[in-house]
């Protein structure tokens, strides 16, 4: 029988939950629920040398190398227990990795829509030695998407389950990286800076922070700051234009390909987490993610996917224009380990 602890407000499942599934009774699963798990979440959280209060949460120890995996064991779970066979899902990358290794342990086919040319190399072999049927698009991720939604969402076939990030329970999952956070530090930081491509986790972490403040855990809620790529910044404009429709990209570019996207599905969602926490956006150039991506590396011995450099290079612009203070405590969401992109040049 599963054991409920609470501490300082924060419902845990002991009975041999670790990770993401330690926070169940936080999640809108049913008890009977048995989770398709590969011990993702409880990565580390790792103070840099650089700055006094500035933490890196490192997200490429989880098992596929992605936060992508703390939603794809809530979505695959679902998936199998509402009983599908298959799933599927367009990606830049590392949710079709995810995607295809959880659906392998979940004993369910998987299926993965890619733009042709914009994966980084790691990715597109963890899909493939998964065993994942790949579809190569002759398009941008956008535009994959758009092939899967026609094919899947709009036109249930069947019971192929789409797992794009309009499915609900990965950002249910993600939502668990605040509540690490939080656990992990002891208190809610003043700043959290997220990449953001499709941009739903930024949202995720931040509904992770106010269910905290909602549950009595604490009264403090962090500023959610997103950072986009030049070239593929789509929220960054609608959110510096005030706009109340998203300006879209129509060909984005940037060497952080796990944020080369135009058009993101959830850019409302990701408005609503800056504004509510009196956050902001900022858009960094290439150039400046991959001196980023070196500093990770070369001084701290953190190795990400450009990606995942582009909230250092964000931190560094938002204390430079005073956005952001030195003494305050800054988490920088370190999305993806440097192994998916070996072929980055810097
Ligand atoms: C998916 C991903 C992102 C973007 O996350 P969104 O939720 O789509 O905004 C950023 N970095 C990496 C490494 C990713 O895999």
């Amino acid at each position: 029988m599963p054991l409920e602890v609470v501490i300082k407000g924060l419902r845990f499942e002991t009975s041999s939950a670790r990770g993401v599934w330690k926070y169940k009774l936080m999640l809108p699963v049913k008890k009977e629920v048995e989770p398709v798990s590969l011990g993702e979440g409880d990565t580390p959280l790792i103070p840099l040398k650089s700055h006094k209060r500035l933490f890196v949460k490192f997200e490429g120890a989880n098992p596929t190398g992605s936060f992508k995996d703390r939603g794809m064991t809530l979505a695959v779970t679902i998936a199998k227990y509402i009983g599908a066979k298959s799933v599927v899902v367009a990606s830049t990358g590392n949710t079709s990795a995810s995607a295809a290794a959880y659906a392998a342990k979940a004993g369910l086919e998987c299926l993965v829509y890619l733009p042709r040319g914009s994966v980084a190399r790691g990715k597109l072999f963890q899909a493939l030695l998964h065993g994942a049927k790949v579809v190569e698009v002759d398009g941008n991720f956008d535009e994959a998407l758009e092939e899967v939604i026609a094919r899947y969402v709009d036109n249930t076939q069947g019971h192929v389950y789409p797992l794009n990030s309009v499915n609900p329970w990965r950002l249910e999952g993600q939502k668990t990286i605040a509540f690490e956070i939080y656990q992990q530090l002891g208190f809610v930081p003043e700043n959290v800076v997220v990449p953001v491509g499709n941009a739903g986790n930024i949202y995720a972490i931040w509904k992770g922070f106010r269910e905290l403040r909602e549950v009595g855990v604490t009264d403090r809620a962090p500023r959610m700051i997103g950072v986009q790529a030049e070239g593929a910044s789509p929220v960054f404009k609608t959110w510096l234009a005030k706009a109340d429709e998203l300006l879209p990209v129509e060909r984005p570019y940037t060497v952080a390909t796990a944020i080369k996207i135009g058009r993101p599905v959830n850019w409302l969602k990701a408005l609503t987490a800056v504004r509510e926490s009196n956050g902001f956006m900022l858009s960094v150039s290439d150039a400046t993610i991959l001196e980023a991506l070196k500093t990770l590396a070369r001084s701290e011995g953190i190795g990400v996917e450009p990606a995942s450099a582009a909230p250092l290079a964000g931190y560094r612009v938002a204390l430079e224009q005073g956005l952001i203070g030195q003494d305050e405590t800054t988490v920088l969401v370190a999305t993806g380990h440097a192994l998916k992109d070996p072929e980055v040049r810097f």
